[in-house]
């Protein structure tokens, strides 16, 4: 079999309160199934402009920040584009890392369940993107299938539990509205979370979407 390699497209460093506990590196990957419309990455999310690294050659760039890792329950997440696209990878790199870095991952669960159960045996905490649960908004915004996103959501709260997940769930102009952000966030309570789960915040679009933010 051969050894599963991840499209690296960059490291950020040194990042603290943004992407789970401690001081975590953000690993940023190619390749993503859904279109949002509003995504900052699409420049970047390409697989030809990526570096395939194997998990150990990842290991080593990330090495640098191991004391910091260690010192503050720090660790790495794993970045849009979509994380659990690369789901075999993530198991190889759990199995070199060393075992107190935390992993954490980013994913819009946009993926087939079985990536879905490989996340959840290698990943301590789950940012999940959910768009909108109301599937009719989440195609026109993603081009995508709630129904699997929901699915899939619920198989993660099953496997992880909500203590390890935290669920975005954004404004998005044009697309949603603040009834519709609600409407959602209850969907998400009545699934088994709790609102110190939920991630309420609104997009804020520029007109170079590279350039827009998230307010909250
Ligand atoms: S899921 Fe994230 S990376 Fe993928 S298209 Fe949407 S915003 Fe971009």
């Amino acid at each position: 079999m051969t050894e599963p390699r991840y499209p690296l497209l960059s490291l950020s460093r040194l990042r603290m309160g943004t992407d789970g506990a401690g001081v975590t590196t953000l690993i940023a990957g190619a390749g993503c199934p859904l279109s949002c419309r509003w995504c900052i990455n699409k420049q970047l999310l390409r697989e030809g402009r990526a570096t395939p690294v194997t998990a150990a050659e990842l290991v080593e760039k990330l090495r640098i920040d191991d004391l910091y890792f260690r010192a503050t329950g720090g660790g790495v997440c794993f970045g849009g584009g979509e994380s659990l696209l690369h789901a075999p990878f993530l198991r190889a790199f759990r199995a070199a890392a060393p075992a107190d870095w935390r992993v954490t991952l980013e994913t819009s669960l946009a993926v087939p369940e079985e990536s879905v159960r490989l996340g959840a045996e290698n990943a301590d905490f789950f940012i999940v993107d959910c768009k909108d649960m109301d599937p009719s908004v989440y195609r026109r915004y993603t081009g995508g299938d709630g129904a699997l996103m929901e699915a899939n959501l619920r198989l993660l709260l099953r496997l992880v539990g909500r203590s390890r997940i935290r669920v975005r769930v954004p404004l998005i102009p044009g697309f949603n509205s603040p009834e519709g952000q609600a409407a959602s966030a209850r969907a998400l309570l009545a699934m088994g979370f709790s609102q110190q789960e939920l991630d309420l915040f609104s997009y804020v679009i520029r007109e170079d979407p590279s350039h827009s933010t998230e307010s909250r």
